[in-house]
């Protein structure tokens, strides 16, 4: 697919927000990512644009959340913490209160609003907010550094549309708060590729939660080994996923693109490298639908970073493979590892770490076919 219309979500605002010092949550990383990719001219020229989002009214806040747990967060943010927040898990370890709690989560919801509205005006084909991907927020919860979750608000406003909408989420951790949201609607289809969660929060997404009443076989969770590689976790992506959104047919696909299943990220431990999510991509884009991309986790910054403005070259058509050099001008790069380029080196396998990888992965595929394909007509 040639893009069109890219549109880059950001807005110098969020640079007054941040998690505490202490919280593996990063807002930097959207900044970040915005710095490489404008300095690197892939903001401008033809069918690229950044838009400054506004923040997200509570009227379509409440389309997800209720009005009681919205009231509480506001509450806590500005200094009241009540026994009723912290049954919804506000003012956890996870999920602290900062300052500007309430009007950074909005404003991030109000990013990925922006990207629906757009494609649905048709003023955008593909969009990106590294700035939301909140997928663990319930409607009265906030869990797992989510207090609004700006990616299900995007599918009920698409499904309001009439859209047919594909939910892919490739954070290392389960999307549950889009799963159950959609458990038992057909109209929005949510794949969910994560790591086994036997081994990491939220302790869901296994392969037989798939959906109920209307909505069986349309939750689908592909739980992946500990130590799962590019190859391995491709395997899986081609052979459940691709078939999945050939059958459904979506008339747009909303990507949690959380970076926290790359190698080394000091909460997951997966092993990808960034080029699994360049060939997602690709992937995705063959399809010729419009994309609603979000960021997500993502805990080793660098690594986050460099992965999201990869992924913004592919979606605005300026990735140039694996020799990046000669659009690198004028980047100051501050990692030896960046002088290759946005594209992680390979990282090698050994037999043992196959032998480890593969059986679980066959497994798991064999169960989706068997389970959820029929359904589809697969
Ligand atoms: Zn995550």
């Amino acid at each position: 697919m040639t893009t069109q219309n890219a549109v880059f979500i950001y807005s110098s605002e969020f640079e007054k927000y941040s998690y505490p010092p202490e919280h593996p949550f990063n807002t930097v990383r959207a900044t970040r990512v915005r710095e490489i990719v404008s300095s690197m001219g892939m903001l401008s020229g033809i069918g690229k644009t950044e838009v400054a989002p506004k923040s997200a009214e509570r009227i379509v806040l409440k389309k997800f959340h209720t009005a009681r747990y919205l009231h509480a967060l506001k509450a806590a943010a500005g200094g009241h913490l009540d026994v009723e927040a912290l049954q919804m898990n506000i003012g956890s370890q996870d999920c602290p209160v900062f300052k500007g709690l309430y009007e950074y989560s909005a404003l991030a919801a109000g990013g990925t609003l922006t990207e629906a509205k757009m494609i649905l005006s048709g003023q955008a084909d593909i969009a990106f907010n590294p700035s939301g991907g909140y997928h663990h927020a319930g409607p009265e919860l906030a869990a797992g550094f989510c207090y609004i979750n700006d990616v299900a608000l995007a599918c009920v406003v698409l499904a309001e549309q009439k859209k047919r909408v594909l939910y892919l989420d490739v954070d290392v951790h389960h999307g549950d708060g889009v799963a159950n949201k959609f458990y038992d609607r057909s109209d929005v289809l949510t794949i969910s590729l994560h790591q086994n969660p036997k081994t990491l929060f939220p302790g869901t997404g296994f392969e037989n939660e798939i959906g109920t009443g209307e909505g069986k076989g349309c939750c689908v969770n592909v739980p992946l080994p500990v130590g799962t590689y590019d190859q391995a976790y491709l395997k899986a992506f081609e052979t459940i996923v691709l078939p999945l959104v050939k059958a459904y047919n979506p008339d747009v696909i909303v990507f949690e693109l959380g970076a926290d299943a790359l190698a080394g990220d000091p909460l997951g431990n997966l092993r990808l490298t960034n080029n699994v999510y360049a060939e997602i991509i690709n992937h995705l884009m063959s399809f010729d639908k419009p994309i609603v991309a979000t960021g997500g986790g993502g805990y080793h910054v660098e690594n986050t970073v460099r992965a999201w403005a990869l992924a913004w070259s592919v979606f605005c058509g300026d990735d140039y493979g694996d020799d990046m050099s000669h659009a690198m001008g004028g980047v100051f790069l501050e990692s030896t590892e960046w002088q290759a380029g946005l594209r992680d080196r390979e990282l090698p396998v050994t037999e043992q770490q196959k032998n480890a990888v593969v059986p679980a992965i066959e497994t798991v595929i064999k169960k989706i076919k068997k389970s959820i394909f029929p359904i589809h007509g697969i």
